[in-house]
Formats: C-alpha cells, structure tokens, sequence
C-alpha cells in the first residue's frame, strides 16, 4: 500500500526524523490558511499524488508571497499531472501539501528496503540525489552505495555510520546522518514498510540534514497490525475494480491489454498471460479466482473484468483440482445472464467435473467459444479481440 508524501512526513516526524514543517491542504483556501500558519517568506506548494517525477512535470512549485501560494494552489488543484511514473493518462491533483521552503546547499539519495538479493533490509546511499536518480543508476552505478542490515546482529550504529561515510558526510553532518538511519531504521521496521525513500535528502546552508521528500510503501501483509496505516488509504489513487476484487478476495490487477482473464491459480494465471502475448495479444488483467473459489466470486470476478471498457475478448481458464468445473461454468453463465455479454468469450475448462461444466456452458444457450486446451484458448481469444477492434 502507498501513502502521500505529507502522511509519511508526519509518520516519520513521529519517529525524529527531520522534515520541513508543512501542513496538507484540500483547497484553495486550506492552502492560504496552512502558508499564514507557516509565515513564509519562501514556500513550496507540492502536488500529493501516489507517484514521483513532479519536479520535473511542475508538480512542486516555490513561492515568494501568499499571492503566488494561491496562484500555485489554484493551478494545481483539480488538474492532471502527467509525470514519468503515472503513465500517459497522468494523476488527479486532489491535496497539496504546503511547506516552509528550504534552503538547499546539496540533494543527497537515501532509501531502505528489502534488498532480495541479500535477503536483507538494505540502505542505498548516494551523494548524487535529486530528479535523476534512475539516470544515475544506469549511467554510474559506481556513485551508488549498499549498505545491509545483518537480521542476526540486528541494527547496530554501524549502519548508520558506514551510510554517513558513503554520503560524503562529516562532523556534525556526520552525526546527524547516523541519527537519521537509525530512526528511519525503526520506522521502516515497526511498521512493516517495503520502501522508504527520501529523494532528496537535503543539506541545508544552515548545515542541516532535512527529508524534503519522502515514499513509504508499506508490505500488504503486514497491514492488519497497523489500523493507524491502513487509516491512511487514499481510494481516490486507487483502481477502483481492483477495490472492488480485493473486497471479493480476488488477486486482480489492472493491465493496459485488451483480453481479460480469469483464472484459478497465480501460475496457471501468469502462463495465460505469457501465452496470450506469445499469441499476439496483450492481456487486460491478471486475475486468480483462487483455488477454492464459489459461484458468486466467480460472477464478481467476471463483472469486474466486463466493466473494463478496454476488454474487447475475454478468456476464462479454469484448471479444476479443489475447484469444480461445473462450480465454475455456473458463475460464468450466472454473471453472464446478469450483465449481459458484448464480448466474445472463450472457455477452455480442465479438471473434476469438466464434462458438467462444459454441458452446463453448452446448454446455457449463450454464445460461448470453446476450447481444448490453453494454446487453442489463447489464439482464440487473439482472434476474437482483433475481430473486435
Ligand atoms: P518529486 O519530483 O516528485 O520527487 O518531488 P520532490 O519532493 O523530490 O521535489 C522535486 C525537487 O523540487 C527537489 O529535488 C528540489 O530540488 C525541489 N524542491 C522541493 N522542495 C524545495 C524547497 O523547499 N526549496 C527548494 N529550493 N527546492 C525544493
Ligand atoms: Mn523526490
């Protein structure tokens, strides 16, 4: 789950960790409201959306009066912002957030997260912080350091001080950094995050170091230990059928293809896709019904698939071991009668009881193609989607 860059503020504020002071803001008049509570002179007004790149896409704007602050927030407010991480259709600016400006003497990188390769919460460090992280990633790899937590010593002021080291940093910079790693160390640990970012890491003219941003991505598996996080929920950023699936107990997932799939299994799902693209086609969905799934999600799930206006074929793939095929038909031609089917549908059932689901499907009377297997399936639904397009 993602949060807004004013709520991981605040989270992490809690845990010591030094961010602007700023207030978030619904409106125009919260705007001007939360600048006179600052006092100025030098604001910023911060586009909150659940992605980055705003600096570059005008998504961040410093103001000089409390004119320019409304200006900013009049502007922004209500608009789209397409920036490189929310894809062409960009994001709907809903909040702001409106901050003290700060004085920037150099951008610094710094992130934590569970580093697979090791197996370890991991720190990345680097001095080149800022807009252009992932160029730098690509372009000087040398410029970026890794710094791992053992989970058998647990976290040790070691850490802190081989990050301050790898940021270049010295004196009292020094000992603010060891500070800051250790407190981000704990938040991101009590309260089960994937990702802590904080781009840029900010030296101040005054010799601070201030989070001016900051990304909190938090394990979805953790969230039922934290009822104050998951009070953070933002439903406007998200897809609103995959709410819906998630209230169902589907695993579904908004894809930009045209083929919607439903299928019982995160294999047998992720090979449905890997075939449809072998095929030509670019699926609209990964969808797993799950292995023990009952007629009524089966219909939820494909009303879920139907309201997708992108999906001009859909493929159902349903390998019945603890699921029944005759289980599944009668959800396929329950969601049918109630929605009513635009789109060409191709069934390919395999498993207990196939011989019921498929006499179920062919005795329904709907326009249904079958098939005998997933490569038949898949270059059927190839087929119909083209037709359709
Ligand atoms: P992102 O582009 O979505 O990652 O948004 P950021 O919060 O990282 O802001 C983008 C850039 O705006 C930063 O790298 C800074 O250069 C600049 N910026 C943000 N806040 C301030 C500020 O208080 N003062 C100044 N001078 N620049 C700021
Ligand atoms: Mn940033």
């Amino acid at each position: 789950m993602h949060i807004h860059e004013y709520q991981a503020k605040a989270l992490l504020a809690d845990y010591g960790v030094p961010v602007p002071a700023g207030h978030p803001a619904f409106s125009v008049e919260e705007a001007v409201a939360a600048a006179e509570r600052l006092g100025g002179p030098v604001w910023v007004v911060k586009a909150q959306i659940h992605a980055g790149g705003r600096g570059k896409a005008g998504g961040v704007k410093l103001c000089r009066s409390i004119d320019e602050v409304k200006a900013a927030a009049e502007a922004l407010l209500g608009a789209v912002l397409v920036t490189k991480q929310t894809g062409p259709k960009g994001k709907v600016v809903r909040r702001l957030l409106i901050e003290e400006g700060t004085q920037i003497e150099q951008e610094l990188y710094l992130s934590c997260l569970v580093d697979r390769a090791s197996s370890r919460v991991a720190f990345i460090a680097s001095r080149a912080g800022g807009m252009d992280i992932e160029e730098v990633a690509k372009e000087s790899p040398e410029k970026i350091f890794t710094i791992t937590v053992d989970p058998a010593a647990g976290f040790s002021p070691y850490v802190g001080r081989a990050v301050a080291a790898a940021l270049g940093l010295k004196g009292a910079l020094f000992k603010q950094a060891v500070q800051l790693v250790a407190a981000l160390y704990r938040a991101f640990t009590e309260k089960d995050m994937s990702l802590l970012e904080i781009n840029p890491l900010v030296i101040t003219a005054d010799e601070r170091l201030i989070c001016l941003d900051a990304k909190v991505n938090f394990d979805d598996n953790g969230l039922f230990r934290h009822p104050d996080v998951q009070e953070l929920r933002d439903p406007d950023e998200e897809d609103p059928k995959e709410r819906e699936a998630a209230e169902y107990g589907l695993n579904y997932i908004a894809l930009e293809g045209n083929i919607g799939c439903m299928v019982n299994g995160a294999g047998l799902a992720m090979a449905t896709m890997d075939i449809i693209k072998l095929h030509g086609g670019e699926p609209a969905n990964f969808l797993d019904v799950g292995g023990g799934a009952t007629a009524e999600k089966v219909a939820a799930a494909f009303k879920i698939i139907t309201s997708d206006p992108n999906v001009q074929a859909i493929l159902v793939n349903i390998f019945g071991g603890i699921m029944r095929c005759d289980v599944i038909a009668e959800g396929v031609v329950t969601a049918v009668r109630e929605t009513g089917l635009k789109v060409p549908l191709v069934v390919r059932l395999e498993g207990t009881n196939v011989d019921k689901g498929k006499a179920i499907l062919r005795d329904s009377g709907l326009d249904i193609i079958p098939a005998d297997d997933l490569d038949d399936a898949a270059r059927k639904a190839v087929a119909a989607a083209g037709r359709e397009a």
